[in-house]
């Protein structure tokens, strides 16, 4: 239990700003302990005259997993527009709610946000909470987890899950660590025990050389974020409805220490290979920067963008938005073309999703082979431009 020393005590109320259950309170020139007391063990971290222990019993036993109930996603609202990955955690996160027979809600957080509640709830939400607000319009850690934060102490889904973006990754672990609960980062699989209901996180651990499945068995809610194009969005139902619940957060969650003084899209915002349809990709067989400019000619014969492997970022051939892999972006386009690329685990883990996969490499033992459809042996220095020529003369027939 959570123990209060009187003699030691000054009333300074540093463990009630701490809490984020509001289990403790100063009154009366001294900190009480209330119900909703988690013993997460915040306030004794943060007390400074060490009036606060912990005894005997373990948090475990003492936060009631039973009080905590639903599925949510954070649906993510940047320039007019839902993010994509949003709508695909809404298809995993219906599944999710439906093994659990829980609702599946979605936060949509910004400013004159539209149609994109009713997009929501089409895409399989059956509530949202919508928060609209000016202060909103644009992103800041510290407002958007304290809204955040606030939501969840309020409505306690048991599951929260969040897109592995920029923004995802910038303010979710900072929300976890308010709750004091776990967060599993860019799990590719997510499944529920159906004995006791724990979310099973699967992700890629130790370089991507083992899946690893972890769980949150202790607290609440159970969270997760997730990379773009790793789980399926459901088709846009016009049938189904829902809910929204519009939220107005009080002015002390609405201030920021931040300024934005500009907002500028960078390079990464123009280049989306996650979207595209045909990717051809180099890697370091090209051997220098000038293969780009064959890769991009066939790229362009194919109507298709260009993606690249770490190696060829690494060597500044081509920038970071075009990176494929465990440390660059999951895309699954129709067709995959890699040239001069060997297959390594972590390349093969933000690709092997693509419809179909074309390998060009003068090595024929090279790995990519293992997860290639079709493997062309070769020089790609000779291979390309006759593909390209094929495809032209095709074209013109
Ligand atoms: C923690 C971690 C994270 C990582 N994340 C990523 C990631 O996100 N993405 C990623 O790609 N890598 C990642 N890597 C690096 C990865 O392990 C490999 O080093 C990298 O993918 C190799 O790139 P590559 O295939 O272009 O180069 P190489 O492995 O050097 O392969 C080059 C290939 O080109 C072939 N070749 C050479 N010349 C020609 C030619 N003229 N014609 C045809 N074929 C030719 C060769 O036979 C060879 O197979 C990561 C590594 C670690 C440890």
């Amino acid at each position: 239990m959570l123990q209060i020393d009187k003699d030691l005590c000054i009333g300074c109320g540093i463990c009630e700003s701490q809490c984020a259950f509001g289990g403790i309170q100063v009154a009366d020139g001294t900190a009480r302990v209330g119900d909703s007391c988690t013993l997460c063990g915040a306030c004794v971290d943060a007390c400074e005259v060490g009036a606060l222990s912990i005894t005997g019993t373990e948090k475990s036993m003492q936060m009631n997993l039973a009080d905590w109930s639903g599925v949510w996603v954070y649906c993510e609202f940047r320039r007019g527009e839902l993010a994509q990955v949003s709508l695909e955690l809404l298809g995993i996160g219906r599944k999710l709610a439906d093994v659990r027979r829980v609702p599946l809600s979605a936060v949509l957080m910004g400013h004159e946000t539209g149609d994109a509640a009713e997009k929501l709830i089409g895409h399989g939400a059956d509530t949202v909470y919508r928060v609209e607000d000016s202060a909103l319009a644009l992103f800041t850690d510290d407002m958007y987890g304290a809204v955040m934060t606030a939501l969840i102490l309020k409505h306690r889904p048991e599951i929260v899950l969040a897109g592995a973006t920029a923004i995802g990754r910038s303010f979710i672990p900072g929300v976890a660590t308010r709750l004091h609960t776990g967060l599993t980062a860019d799990c590719t699989k997510l499944e529920i025990r159906s004995d006791d209901g724990a979310l099973l996180q699967t992700r890629p651990a130790f370089g991507g050389n083992i899946m690893a499945t972890i769980e949150c068995p202790s607290t609440r809610p159970q969270m997760a974020t997730v990379r773009p194009r790793v789980m399926k969005a459901l088709e846009f139902d016009t049938l189904r409805t829902g809910r929204i619940v519009d939220v107005a957060p009080p002015a002390d969650q609405l201030r920021s220490r931040i300024e934005v003084i500009e907002s500028v899209a960078s390079e990464g915002a123009k280049v989306n290979i996650q979207e595209s349809d045909i990717l051809v990709s180099g890697g370091r067989g090209l051997d220098s920067e000038r293969g780009f400019v064959l890769i991009e000619e066939l790229a362009k014969a194919l109507n298709a963008d260009v993606s690249a492997s770490r190696a060829a970022v690494d060597a500044g051939w081509i920038s970071y938005p075009h990176q494929v892999g465990q440390t660059g972006k999951t895309v699954a386009p129709k067709l995959y073309i890699a040239c001069g690329i060997s297959g390594a685990i972590q390349h093969v883990a933000g690709m092997q999703s693509a419809d179909t996969i074309v390998a060009i490499n003068r090595d024929r033992n090279a790995p990519i082979f293992d997860v290639a459809d079709f493997g062309i042996v070769g020089d790609l220095y000779e291979v390309i431009p006759k593909l390209i020529a094929k495809i032209e003369e095709h074209r013109g027939s």
